[in-house]
């Protein structure tokens, strides 16, 4: 968490005792041993081992995974990964993400229900996004540019750098913040805090965020190497200038409040030459195009965000102006998508057919927005209770089932659950198992797995989907606590003959699981400091 912005829900969580009394008192015994197995060789500025950045960075992503404004929407989580991934691809290619690198940290992109303006990098490979970026970038291109931007501090080390720096001050300072970091993690579930006592860690958390900062030089890089992989990934150098722009517009404005993401990346006079000199060699041209499908998914991410009944209700009306036929193409699916996505939050199911009839007869779609039209209309068929019509929707024809996008498998399934039949329920659980075998760290695909077991009437299998979602979001005293279910109930089956040679396997991976999870979970609990 060092030097991007710590996201306003982990503000809350770091408390007082955490950042301000470990800052300020010597460390118990058993907390300087803690730091000191948890960090070799941190006074001589040696790299910090991968596997130590990764680990601090999974005590981080844990709080994450729980937080309420944590957001797993498969839509613009497929969206964001349609950028995410060439700019991994790009940093590779480049010799920015090495094969250690990549195979050591977790290149996870979380998505924050949030409206202001901020990404930001954690330890080991953890990256966050708000929904208030999402909405205010005008293209993919611009978007590409933050993440390439924050994913090039990875890479460049700039968090073991800044470890390493603190080092050198003196381990104190160091242990405080992974302190502060483990309290936050310890006090998670006190979120009952006065008022009084947020302003005093917001107050806080603004001393320790000038701390955690990187360095001016550190922006710079990030911003040259940023800059260089979005390019080889195929964006446009365009969308680098005009976030820039933006970026500078706002800091002209002060405009802190909506976007931290500048107290976190201060325009300074260095960054700012750096980019016009960057910008004097590129061919003057207009600002990259918006694509329906950005219009689409930046509408997206401002109704998810919960923006207030007033501008759900602009959003709904844009789509009455008169002049809306006469833009462009991208400019009327935006609309006509967030008005469509507005009326069905309010449950205005009718008018929101009416804007969705409307965004289907779009002429000149590319195949991304029409996949996203479709996803939606099958959303608001279940959201209006057909969910029979939604499974229809998504059903593929000709297509094989392994071509299918995230967001159509998981709506998929949603919809299959929610018909409440028992053989949609047996379908849905298929389907998922083969997604979960090749991507078994989805948590949502989880959990929708044990739903649709539980609706065959499989309580065993469906157990044990719910302990492998704990364990997908690092929370393994819950997954022990769920997986220690499961096997009871195989034993209790196992006592009145009632488990079959299917349900002997899955007893036998139940026990496998559990003893893994078990080690996991005290190896947590080792450096949480509770032994
Ligand atoms: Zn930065």
């Amino acid at each position: 968490m060092f030097s991007f912005l710590l996201p306003p829900h982990l503000l809350r969580r770091v408390g007082v005792l955490g950042v301000c009394a470990a800052m300020l008192l010597p460390m118990a015994p058993a907390q300087a041993q803690l730091n000191h197995n948890r960090l070799p060789n941190l006074g001589d500025g040696a790299d910090v081992p991968l596997g130590v950045e990764r680990r601090l960075g999974e005590s981080i992503a844990r709080e994450i995974y729980r937080d309420p404004d944590y957001l797993d929407d498969p839509v613009l989580g497929d969206y964001l990964q349609s950028i995410w991934q060439p700019l991994l691809v790009a940093a590779r290619q480049r010799g920015e993400l090495t094969p250690e690198l990549e195979q050591q940290f977790a290149w996870e992109v979380a998505l924050i229900r949030d409206r202001s303006i901020n990404a930001f990098a954690l330890p080991g490979g953890y990256l966050g996004v708000h929904l208030g970026l999402i909405s205010a970038v005008s293209s993919a291109d611009e978007l590409a540019s933050v993440l390439a931007h924050e994913l090039s501090h990875v890479t460049q080390r700039h968090i073991a750098r800044m470890i390493s720096q603190q080092g050198k001050q003196g381990p104190m300072v160091m242990g405080a913040m992974i302190l502060g970091m483990l309290a936050a993690s310890r006090t998670a579930n006190a979120s009952s805090m006065s008022a009084a006592n947020a302003m005093m860690v917001g107050g806080q958390a603004a001393a320790m965020q000038s701390q955690l900062n990187f360095s001016r030089d550190m922006e710079r890089e990030a911003d040259r190497v940023g800059y260089g992989v979005m390019t080889d990934a195929g964006y446009e150098a365009q969308g680098f200038v005009t976030m820039f722009e933006k970026l500078q517009q706002a800091a002209r404005l002060n405009d802190n409040g909506s976007f931290p993401y500048l107290r976190s990346h201060p325009m300074t006079t260095e960054r700012i030459a750096d980019a016009q000199a960057r910008q004097q060699l590129l061919p003057t041209r207009a600002a990259v195009e918006t694509t329906p499908t950005h219009a689409m998914m930046s509408a997206r991410a401002q109704v998810l965000a919960k923006p207030g009944v007033d501008v759900l209700r602009t959003l709904a009306g844009q789509a009455h102006a008169t002049t809306l036929a006469l833009a462009t193409p991208a400019k009327q699916a935006g609309v006509l998508y967030g008005a469509t996505m507005a009326e069905m939050v309010q449950r205005n199911f009718g008018a929101a057919r009416q804007h969705l009839a409307r965004l289907q007869s779009l002429a000149g779609l590319e195949l991304s927005a029409l996949r996203a039209v479709r996803l939606l209309a099958a959303e608001l068929a279940l959201t209006a209770g057909d969910a029979a019509q939604a499974v229809v929707l998504l059903t593929p024809k000709v297509v094989l089932l392994a071509s299918q996008d995230r967001a159509t498998r998981m709506q998929l399934a949603r919809s299959r659950i929610a018909t409440q039949k028992p053989a949609q329920g047996k379908l849905a659980a298929s389907e998922l198992s083969l997604w979960l075998s090749q991507h078994p760290r989805d948590a949502s695909a989880w959990l929708l797995q044990a739903s649709a077991y539980e609706l065959q009437g499989d309580s065993l299998r469906a157990i044990r989907a719910q302990a492998e979602a704990r364990a997908m979001e690092l929370d393994y005293g819950a997954a022990v606590d769920r997986f220690k279910a499961a096997q009871q109930l195989a034993h209790q089956m196992a006592s009145e003959s009632k488990l079959d040679r299917g349900g002997h396997m899955e007893a036998s991976i139940i026990d496998a699981r559990l003893r893994e999870l078990e080690r996991l979970r005290r190896e947590q609990a080792l450096e949480r400091g509770i032994n």
